[in-house]
């Protein structure tokens, strides 16, 4: 009937990786009314503001409609032609190390794969990374040293049952708000305790019943004082430990050595002892507890060993895979998991598979590719200072703006100048990337619009489902890509018609030659027909052949992916905070607001979500800014050895001494003087490669 309104789309929310599904209702006008998903496993109906707003952000306004090539607006075919003529000279004049593609944790799993495959399959190069390095990669690292695979033991379900939640470096209350409603609900229902372990007091640190400020950067001392008191309680599982694991004695040798007691480690973390113990205390005699990481630890010179120093304390009390227990690693983004899977990281081929010699050629017969990636590419970070360097050549970015979010983000953005084959694929006309001289642009289709699907942080996979046609000539991501491969001459192996195709080619690849000796596999969803795929309810992986699990968790008995079947516990050296500069006796800290994802592009749409917290800031505690001579409501000039930036100053109480934050939203289309990324030092974790975006050294003054 012509009034009738249309059934709702079950899709899932494109922000934050805590993917809440959501319900939406294209109405008459182009836009659509969104509401939670009751049946969705990840938020049973709940939508934070930022979901809730989602049918706010659809207007067409600054969209990318159309293919251009060198300003000029062309046909599709053109536009991909230039592409790949642009790939193909790099290729054949500088060879693969020359091309490179930057990929984001917002493109559908779909996406990834069929990027992943054509550069590290079919044109020799492994210089695929995404914006994920800057998000979790620290996290990725840690479970692979420790489990010997890219595995999260636990589920969402365990922040329900578990008696204490420990949340580092994490302000969920903010940044995965649905799932920590669900942690408040089990608060108020169960008693459950939390502590939140963070140098800010954030909306998160507000409603825990023990908040430890510690310095930044010394959340490893602080895990290798509880793994000492755990043993000197008599905490340890005994047999857990001698069943499962190695690595036992030297990581309880370097804790000793590193925080000996309360007492040290109060010192070695700037805290008050008693916080300390009464923490150690609570973890000792708990038994269901669920640690939940995130940037505070990943975004870290010394990222990898942090999240290791979680996992060791796991390991040793057994408090893993069980109900109620575990470490648990929040991904930042949408689909930060579904890339892992994929292979989108510069240092996995795909499948969670590496690049050793056998995965290399189980991928390569999979594929029957004819130009197999044998070694890992570049890292985010190294890949732009390639780019500057002038040794890569061609470039393609894709639903991510690094010209803003990449550390250095005026170099990043002055890097991209030297490339003579410069490819964009976004939802947006005038991105900071975009802007920075893209010679060919393709308009990317944009949530609502495109199909496929994703992973949260419980390893849930969702359908994200269009519910409105693409605007203009707006395409998905994978199409594009198998177009410029089949211009490329590999036509046979990207002939895909459907995205339901490229699922399930990436679905088979997880379960290929795959015994139960690798932890993804989802094998099950490799024989789903169209109608099949289009009907996928979430479901949590593995789901192997022979029956699709639910619910699953890992390790309570052991049964790690590494060669000998134990997990490692990694003797964790903590590294003390670095000690203050002259020249910027800060340490600038950034993140993001409750109102706002990333660059803004969608978000930034919305009136009610921009009242939130309305412009850039600086937040600083109120000792420094009265010796510094700032009010609050004034502005402050911030600088680093990179860049400086212009910002309202927010005198916060509780905010740590020789700290500043800011947040990472505002980027030069939205207000030019507040592009925080430009000031972010480009140090990195050295197994990790992810940048340290917690404590670049800074200076303040008032303007
Ligand atoms: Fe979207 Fe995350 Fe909010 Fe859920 S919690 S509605 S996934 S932003």
């Amino acid at each position: 009937a012509p009034n009738q309104t249309p059934a709702p789309t079950a899709t899932t929310c494109p922000y934050c990786g805590v993917g809440c599904g959501v319900l939406a209702t294209p109405d008459r006008l182009g836009g659509a009314t969104v509401a939670g998903d009751p049946d969705h496993p990840s938020n049973f109906g709940r939508l934070c503001s930022k979901g809730s707003a989602l049918g706010e952000t659809l207007a067409l306004e600054g969209r990318l409609l159309h293919p251009e090539v060198a300003g000029r607006r062309v046909a599709w075919e053109a536009a991909l032609d230039a592409a790949a003529k642009g790939f193909r000279k790099a290729l054949e004049t500088h060879g693969p190390r020359s091309i490179a593609i930057y990929l984001s944790g917002q493109l559908l799993t779909e996406d990834y794969y069929a990027a992943n495959k054509l550069f590290k399959g079919f044109l020799g190069s492994a210089n695929v990374d995404t914006n994920s390095r800057l998000c979790m990669s620290s996290s990725v690292a840690g479970h692979k040293r420790a489990f010997g695979a890219d595995t999260v033991p636990g589920t969402y379900r365990d922040l329900e049952t578990a008696d204490l939640l420990v949340l580092v470096g994490s302000n969920a209350a903010w940044c995965h708000p649905v799932l920590y409603q669900r942690m408040l609900a089990a608060k108020a229902g169960r008693g459950t305790k939390i502590v939140v372990i963070d140098p800010r007091r954030t909306a998160t640190a507000e409603e825990a019943d023990l908040h430890l400020p510690l310095a930044g950067g010394t959340d490893a001392a602080l895990f290798a004082g509880l793994l000492a008191y755990l043993a000197a309680a008599g905490r340890i599982d005994e047999a857990y430990v001698a069943a499962h694991t190695n690595g036992f004695d030297a990581a309880l040798g370097k804790a000793r050595e590193a925080a000996p007691d309360a007492g040290a480690t109060a010192e070695a973390c700037g805290l008050a002892k008693a916080d300390v113990a009464a923490f150690f205390d609570l973890f000792a005699k708990t038994e269901r507890v669920v640690t939940l990481y995130s940037q505070g630890v990943n975004q870290s010179l010394a990222g990898v060993d942090k999240v290791n120093a979680i996992l060791n304390c796991h390991l040793a009390t057994g408090r893993i895979g069980r109900e109620g227990m575990g470490p648990f690693s929040l991904t930042g983004q949408p689909n930060a998991m579904g890339g892992r899977e994929v292979g989108g990281l510069a240092n996995q081929l795909a499948a969670h598979m590496g690049f050793d010699a056998e995965s290399v050629d189980r991928v390569r017969r999979f594929w029957s590719a004819p130009r197999m990636a044998k070694a890992e590419g570049l890292k985010a970070v190294d890949m732009f200072e390639a780019i500057g360097r002038g040794e890569i050549k061609a470039l393609w970015v894709m639903g991510t703006n690094p010209a803003a979010s990449l550390p250095r983000a005026d170099e990043a953005r002055a890097a991209l100048a030297k490339l003579d084959c410069f490819v964009v694929s976004e939802n947006m006309a005038s991105t900071d990337t975009v802007t920075a001289g893209a010679h060919i642009r393709l308009p990317a289709a944009a949530w609502g619009e495109k199909d496929g699907t994703v992973t949260n942080s419980e390893r849930r996979i969702s359908r994200q489902r269009p519910f409105l046609a693409p605007p203009g000539q707006a395409r998905p991501d994978w199409w594009a890509i198998a177009q410029v491969a089949r211009r490329l001459g590999h036509g046979e192996a990207f002939a895909w018609r459907t995205v339901g195709e490229v699922f399930r080619e990436h679905a088979a690849l997880s379960a290929f030659e795959n015994d139960g000796a690798r932890d993804f596999d989802i094998g099950a969803l490799a024989d789903l027909d169209t109608r099949d795929y289009d009907r996928l309810q979430p479901v949590q992986w593995p789901a192997p052949r022979g029956g699709v699990r639910r619910e699953t968790r890992f390790f309570a008995k052991g049964g790690f992916f590494t060669a000998d079947g134990r997990a490692r516990l990694v003797a964790v050296e903590p590294q003390p905070a670095p000690p203050a500069e002259t020249a910027y006796p800060y340490r600038l800290n950034t993140g993001r607001i409750r109102d706002q994802w990333h660059t803004m592009t969608r978000t930034g749409k919305s009136p009610r979500l921009a009242s939130h917290l309305p412009e850039p800031f600086l937040e600083i505690s109120v000792g420094d800014a009265a010796r510094e001579g700032l009010l609050d409501g004034g502005f402050a000039r911030v600088t680093s050895a990179h860049g400086a930036a212009t910002l309202r100053v927010r005198v916060a109480e509780g905010a740590p001494s020789g700290a500043l934050f800011a947040p990472i939203h505002w980027t030069g289309e939205t207000a030019s003087d507040a592009r925080v990324g430009a000031l972010v030092h480009a140090l990195y974790d050295p197994i990790s490669g992810q940048p340290d975006a917690k404590a670049t050294p800074a200076a303040v003054a008032p303007v």
